[in-house]
């Protein structure tokens, strides 16, 4: 272990926001021990601006409690920690901690439960980086460096503490980890992380509850550097534990996403991590909305149902949360709503609180090279940025254009005695539920086609499904209020 002078390591408790200095002096004042560890250390270090500062110490868990009282809320079971608030702010208080027992690991040599206190010794061997493991002490001004940490920062590298098989069994997330510290910190993974990094390795993920997975997603689309992170989770095979029915291919669209979020959160813009899962999932979103109209079920149906049935299987790896599965399908919904608007309805669907996330969307789809968004993206933008009157003018030409795009498929249907889509088409096309030959062939009292079962991959629908037999009713689109399901 060596000692290091913090001033020398580029520290000083200028840099450290007042919250961080109570929560130590507090626990140093009632005779315990107390450091600044982890991300906050290694980020100052690195000239980063740390997200947020995690202490330890050597008092547990209930006596940290008693130095904050009501301040403090012990949580976790598998991993129990203090919450300490301090002003707005949130410190996390882990206390050391020594290796696990024995009878507490899986079948696969998974934790299961951690709360065995130790030493500071033991505590550094079960951190997971070299770089995450350097303990800072603000008042003393000293860094104690267990492992030449030190030098892994000056040389960029990633280094796992002990043997990487055996630091992956323990804790496949460590494997997300890695990814991303190395896309974040732009850090090269040590060659002993490499070689046990393989697609077999990635499977012990599936041992990991899909609440977790979700937490670890939702901190790799929000680190920054979301753009370097997704072709490496592709490279190391991590995408297909993530992901179950996404295909392992970065899309222009998706491309632009992951770049957008990244410089959002450059400049301190607040970001939804819901909207890059609306992105991830468009392509099976729409694929499962072809595969119910091609049944016949008429397309507000087969949107609500292909959402829930795209959400419910990504729900196999990573759970997302009621409210955000809701955000990611009304930001859905909203694409048909303003790929196609009704002219009265315009002004308040630009007021609608889906409305932002809605037209992000749909501007990205455009910017993207597709085209079935009918050049819509370009006028909604231009759309917010007028006054009163122009806005009334935009929308009288869209409704004479759309006008005459209808006159112009009804005549054409004469012509060609067959139905032509409108101009600004629906973002789902709508099938007929039934053919007019099959219709005529029941008014004429013929037998119906026999009963048949429609498989496609895990999932099928009779074809005398309840959904296949809804009608569609006309509703007063002003009364509508737009939601996931309708
Ligand atoms: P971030 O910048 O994302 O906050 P961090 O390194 O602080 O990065 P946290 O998840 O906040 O990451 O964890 C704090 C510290 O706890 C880590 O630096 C590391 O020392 C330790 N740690 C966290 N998760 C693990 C894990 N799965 N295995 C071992 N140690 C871990
Ligand atoms: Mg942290």
């Amino acid at each position: 272990m060596q000692t290091l002078h913090a001033s020398k390591c580029g520290l000083s408790t200028a840099q450290l926001p007042s919250y961080i200095l109570d929560v130590i002096d507090a626990l140093t004042k009632a005779g315990f021990e107390a450091y600044i560890v982890g991300g906050g250390v290694r980020d100052l270090m690195l000239g980063l601006n740390p997200k947020d500062f995690d202490a330890v110490t050597d008092a547990t868990p209930a006596q940290v409690k008693e130095v904050f009282g009501r301040r403090c809320r012990i949580i976790g079971r598998r991993f129990e920690l203090a919450h300490v608030y301090s002003g707005r702010e949130l410190v996390e208080v882990a206390t050391f901690r020594a290796p696990p027992k024995k009878e507490v690991t899986s079948a696969s040599g998974m934790i299961l439960r951690d709360n065995n206190w130790g030493t500071i010794e033991q505590d550094f061997a079960r951190r997971d980086f070299s770089i995450n493991a350097m303990y800072y002490q603000p008042r003393k001004g000293i860094v104690l460096d267990f492992c030449h940490a030190i030098d892994d920062i000056k040389n960029k590298t990633l280094r796992l503490l002990g043997d990487p098989t055996l630091r992956f069994e323990e804790d496949p997330v460590r494997m997300l980890r890695t990814l991303r510290f190395a896309a974040k910190l732009n850090f090269s993974i040590a060659p002993d992380i490499l070689e046990v990094f393989t697609p077999e390795m990635t499977q012990l993920l599936r041992d990991i509850s899909p609440h977790r997975l979700y937490d670890e997603s939702q901190k790799l689309f929000t680190m920054g550097h979301l753009n370097r992170v997704l072709p490496m989770l592709i490279d190391f095979d991590i995408w297909r534990q993530l992901f179950a029915d996404i295909d392992p291919e970065i899309s222009t669209f998706i491309e632009r996403a992951a770049i957008n979020t990244d410089q959002r959160i450059q400049i301190g813009k607040t970001i939804n991590p819901a909207f890059f899962y609306a992105v991830l999932l468009w392509k099976p979103f729409l694929e499962r909305c072809e595969f119910y109209l091609n049944k016949g079920v008429v397309a507000a149906e087969a949107r609500a149902q292909a959402g829930l049935d795209v959400l419910k299987r990504q729900a196999t790896r990573t759970i997302i949360p009621r409210f955000a599965e809701t955000f990611i399908r009304e930001v859905w919904e909203m694409q048909t709503r303003l790929l196609s608007p009704k002219p009265q309805q315009i002004q308040s669907l630009s007021t609608h609180a889906r409305f932002r996330a809605g037209f992000d969307f749909l501007l990205l789809r455009e910017k993207s090279g597709d085209h079935s968004t009918q050049g819509m993206g370009t006028w909604w933008d231009s759309y917010q940025l007028m006054n009163t009157d122009e806005k009334e003018r935009a929308i009288s030409q869209y409704n004479r254009q759309r006008a005459k795009s209808r006159r112009k498929a009804s005549v054409d249907d004469v012509v060609e005695s067959k139905s032509v889509s409108v101009e600004i088409e629906p973002l789902v096309q709508e099938v007929a539920p039934r053919s007019r030959r099959e219709r005529d062939r029941k008014s004429r009292g013929k037998p119906e086609r026999p009963v048949q079962m429609v498989t496609s991959g895990s999932s099928e629908i009779r074809a005398d499904h309840p959904i296949l037999k809804r009608k569609r009713v006309t509703r007063d689109l002003n009364q509508v209020v737009f939601g996931p399901t309708q």
